[in-house]
């Protein structure tokens, strides 16, 4: 029937609710962010700060960034390496909302996208979806939460996982990163015309992930 296009802030929940909705109806789950995250790490390997923009282009050249799916799961490969394990860290991510706003960046990893949505149904998250990547998606979901609950979302996660944080810091991160992704010049997050807006500050991801299915029986 065609392509679900989910985007949002961090922190909303869209990656585990693409992944239940993409379950749901057969499709394939596209995760955008991981693409920029393990580009994001290169850059982090090729020893180049948060301030070097001008460095940027130059090096994204060299990374050679695939996907696979592997027993459901998307693995992402960097020059032939599974980095899936490396890209999920606050320092990967805050590179990531910087280096992804780099246009040869962005121009890169989109044609790898649209190339994936070619060939098979998917669910795909991100930040420019429904207004860049998939502009005919036949459905577009703009998923968004309070950044006090992204927050406390996030803080639960990482505590969890027996990490120590600060959950002011993350709000702030969260704040910051939010900030980034909406005013940088190319493909700036933001709500597509024809999105539908989904607050999940009070529901549950079952609710969202519910409701994101109506949606799509609908159109
Ligand atoms: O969604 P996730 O937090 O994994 O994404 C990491 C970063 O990658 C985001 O902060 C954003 O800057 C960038 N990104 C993007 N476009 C996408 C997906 C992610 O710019 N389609």
């Amino acid at each position: 029937m065609g392509n679900i296009a989910i985007d949002g802030p961090a922190g909303a929940g869209k990656s585990t609710i693409a992944k239940m909705v993409a379950k749901e109806l057969g499709f394939i789950y596209v995760d955008t962010g991981a693409m920029y995250r393990a580009m994001a790490l290169f850059m982090i390997k090729s020893g180049i700060s948060t301030d070097k923009t001008e460095e940027i282009s130059a090096t994204c050249k060299d990374a050679d960034i695939t996907i696979k799916y592997e027993n459901g799961e998307q693995v992402v490969y960097l020059n032939g390496e599974n980095v899936n394990g490396q890209i999920r860290t606050e320092e990967v991510g805050n590179m990531a909302s910087v280096s992804s706003a780099n246009p040869d960046v962005r121009k890169k990893l989109v044609e790898l996208q649209q190339k994936l949505a070619k060939t098979t149904d998917v669910v795909m998250d991100g930040r420019d979806i429904g207004t860049v990547v998939l502009p005919d998606a036949a459905l577009k979901v703009y998923l968004t939460a309070s950044s006090k609950v992204r927050a406390e979302r996030r803080f639960k996660e990482l505590t969890a996982k027996g990490v120590e944080c600060d959950i002011d810091v993350i709000e702030k991160d969260i704040i910051d990163r939010d900030y980034r992704d909406m005013h940088r010049e190319f493909s700036p997050l933001k709500q597509a015309d024809d999105a539908i807006l989904v607050d999940s500050s009070d529901m549950t991801i079952d609710e969202v992930a519910k409701k994101i299915i109506e949606l799509y029986k609908t159109v």
